[in-house]
């Protein structure tokens, strides 16, 4: 079915998934923390998660922008003292999440160094954002493997599988059957099973974010628009399901 408006979503948003920096290779893309809010206030988004390697450069971001922005620590679980940094910033910093990436860090999500990261996120009681859609190490079962190890800690599906079909499929497969994993669908291109992530996952369990500065908001809010949701999906997805799992 086609969407009958080229209308897009107005109403409140939260963004689960943004990144102030630069990355520099074959990434290419950057963006600084004035950027960031600006594209907030321009789209309606009244808080994003934001998360980069450097750590740091989020902290201050945060410190500038308290209201709009929500940090969320990146360790590289080699790091002997990963689990410690993840204390520090999640007690001291106030920040509301763990970031992961495996592909990135070369790691498989469910590994030992994972654990003590995971154990500080449970200790805080905030949500672990896990990269997905790419093998060998950000694959969608991985990911399942450490929410059985966690039952008592939420974990999220970055991209929810990405652009990949089996990958996107496996998400919700592996989603539906544990309560305590969550999709988010930046850069996942297929509505379709967004809508079916929706019905089979639970309307409480997808939710909206960008991928700033890969992703542009107008790209993720039309494709969001696209669904034809009712007014109260509209509202869980871009808003409402970031917010209480974020606890914010
Ligand atoms: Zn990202």
């Amino acid at each position: 079915m086609v969407a009958e408006t080229t209308r897009i979503y107005p109403g409140k948003k939260v963004d689960l998934h943004t990144h102030i920096g630069s990355f520099g290779g074959w990434a290419n893309v950057s963006c600084t923390d004035d950027e960031l809010v600006k594209s907030m206030r321009y789209y309606n988004v009244e808080k994003s998660a934001v998360y980069f390697t450097d750590n740091e450069l989020v902290r201050r971001a945060v410190q500038k922008y308290p209201d709009e922005l929500v940090g969320c620590y990146w360790p590289n679980p080699h790091d002997k003292d990963a689990a410690e940094r993840v204390r520090i910033a999640l007690t001291d910093w106030g920040f509301k999440g763990v970031k992961l990436h495996p592909l990135f860090q070369a790691f498989l999500p469910n590994d030992r160094i994972v654990h003590p990261i995971v154990e500080e996120a449970r200790r805080a009681r905030v949500p672990v954002l896990i990269h997905t859609g790419h093998a060998p190490f950000s694959l969608p079962w991985s990911v399942g493997e450490l929410a059985d190890s966690f039952p008592d800690v939420k974990i999220v599906m970055l991209h929810m599988g990405n652009g990949h079909g089996v990958y996107m499929e496996a998400a919700i497969n592996v989603a539906k059957n544990m309560d305590n994993l969550y999709l988010e669908t930046s850069r996942m291109p297929n509505g379709s099973k967004i809508r079916e992530a929706m019905n089979v996952v639970g309307k409480d369990r997808v939710m909206y974010g960008t991928d700033i500065p890969f992703g542009d908001p107008v790209v993720e809010i039309v494709k969001g628009t696209a669904l034809g949701m009712s007014e109260e999906e509209n509202k869980l997805y871009f808003y409402s399901n970031a917010k209480s799992l974020l606890n914010i």
